[in-house]
């Protein structure tokens, strides 16, 4: 083997060299990788809104030995106990050995996704054809709803104040819904619309029944119909959508992607993923020295508002009652707390290269992207995370041997977008943003890679387990 030149060792101690974790993961990682994925489809599967998501999470963490937390009591180091916001959000915690005025590790990430939810009064008929009239929530660009198969997910709350829970369309048997789109022969106005226009929200119809309830009496007798099979099988009445919480999302399911399964094709990675590796690297955090604070909050495609998105006081709330039953002031807890912003982040794509710029953005396959600032051109409405921020969790990954990378979200002045990291550092906690890079963000079908899966979950234990 020939010696380094000089130009070469200057190289390798000046400039950095990213490589893929494709290049750099060990086979035995590669395998951790592929075995860590397979519990997360499942994970996606059973979850796909905020409220699932906090079912299948409470009985996880229960399994684990969780308890619900009272406000109160004081917990001995290396107690696991969870609250339970409204069925919406939730908050997951290990006491650590610390005294909680050294300030508490917090790894946030939201559980909720784009989709189409119901309108209060969403049954119509016409020419007919029954149909839910949707809303959409969250950013989604409104032509890729069209066509697929679609469930129906959430909550009907009756009039006597029992709560029904429905889903409709994931078991193979049942029958789903979708949203009808206009035939290209008939498309010529259509097609000259701009993307925005070309199905407007008005247009998000849910198709849901063609049958007809035989009595020459009754008008509307698809509308009628309809009613009626919900009344049968879930005991509701048409004024019980009023106190409903129903959304159609994609129907189908998490697959492998590639030939070489190396990626994972589904609905809601934006932030299924980062939730499920904080939510493992919680469940493993055993005596760990700061106490852990993992959230997993509502709201955030929507701007984080109300009482179960991170724009509520849920979360300090919690740490207050973490701070008193420790003798300490919340205001000082929080002062020496962290916050791990844990959303994802556009991955560069190589059919739309324009949109970034190549040397920030971040790469499918690079790990978890530690994103210092979000917001969009001149830095507007975001946490930009001091460098002393930036350095100290950049030696907590190091010293867990996390790969991670750095990316802004596209070019300055191409748009851009935030998420809850200034609403936590608003409480004067020091916050920064790291997430996986997905492609296709906010479609029905996003994608990842499972190396960064697994290397986002590493670095939650870095961050949870590494004292610093
Ligand atoms: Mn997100
Ligand atoms: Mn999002």
């Amino acid at each position: 083997m020939c010696a380094k030149t000089k130009g070469e060792e200057l190289k390798e101690q000046l400039l950095m060299a990213p490589k893929s974790l494709e290049e750099t993961m060990t086979p035995e990682e590669k395998k951790a990788a592929e075995a860590f994925s397979g519990p997360y489809k499942d994970f996606l599967n059973r979850a796909k809104t905020e409220r699932e998501a906090v079912s299948v999470m409470v009985s996880m963490l229960e399994r684990a030995g969780y308890v619900p937390f009272e406000a109160g009591k004081r917990y001995p180091a290396g107690a696991k106990v969870y609250l339970n916001n409204r069925n919406k959000a939730l908050i997951a915690s290990t006491i650590g050995s610390l005294d909680i005025g050294e300030g508490v590790r917090i790894a946030a990430a939201h559980i909720d996704n784009p989709r189409l939810d119901l309108k209060p009064n969403p049954l119509v008929e016409d020419q007919e054809l029954a149909y839910f009239k949707t809303h959409y929530y969250g950013g989604l660009k409104k032509y890729q709803w069209t066509a697929i198969p679609l469930s129906l997910h959430g909550v009907v709350v009756r009039k006597d104040g029992s709560t029904v829970t429905v889903t409709i369309g994931e078991d193979p048997g049942d029958p789903v819904f979708c949203v009808t789109d206009l035939l290209p022969h008939l498309g010529k106005d259509q097609m000259k619309l701009p993307m925005t226009e070309g199905i407007k929200g008005e247009q998000l119809n849910l198709l849901i029944g063609c049958e007809m309830y035989r009595d020459e009496k009754v008008s509307e007798k698809v509308k009628l119909n309809i009613m009626n099979l919900l009344f049968e099988k879930y005991g509701i009445v048409e004024r019980d959508f009023q106190s409903a919480e129903l959304c159609a999302v994609p129907a189908f399911q998490a697959r492998d992607l590639g030939l070489d399964r190396g990626m994972i094709g589904a609905y809601g990675h934006d932030d299924r993923v980062c939730a499920y590796a904080q939510l493992m690297a919680e469940l493993e955090a055993k005596d760990p020295a700061h106490t852990t604070v993992t959230v997993f909050a509502d709201k955030e495609e929507v701007g984080s508002d109300g009482t179960t998105g991170l724009r509520s006081h849920f979360l300090v709330d919690f740490i207050e009652d973490l701070a008193q039953a420790g003798g300490r002031e919340l205001r000082h807890v929080l002062a020496k707390s962290v916050c791990l912003s844990a959303d994802v982040n556009a991955a560069f794509d190589p059919s739309f290269p324009d949109v970034c710029e190549k040397r920030n953005t971040a790469y499918l396959g690079y790990g978890p992207v530690l994103t210092k600032y979000t917001g969009g051109g001149g830095k507007s409405s975001t946490n930009d995370a001091p460098a002393e921020v930036v350095a100290f969790v950049e030696s907590l990954l190091e010293k867990g041997g996390v790969t991670w990378q750095t990316g802004e979200l596209g070019k300055i002045d191409q748009g851009g977008g935030g998420t809850v990291a200034k609403y936590v550092s608003y409480f004067n906690v020091d916050t920064i943003d790291m997430g996986v890079a997905v492609l296709s963000m906010h479609a029905p079908f996003e994608v990842i890679s499972k190396a960064d899966l697994y290397m986002t979950y590493r670095a939650m234990v870095a961050f949870f387990t590494q004292a610093g």
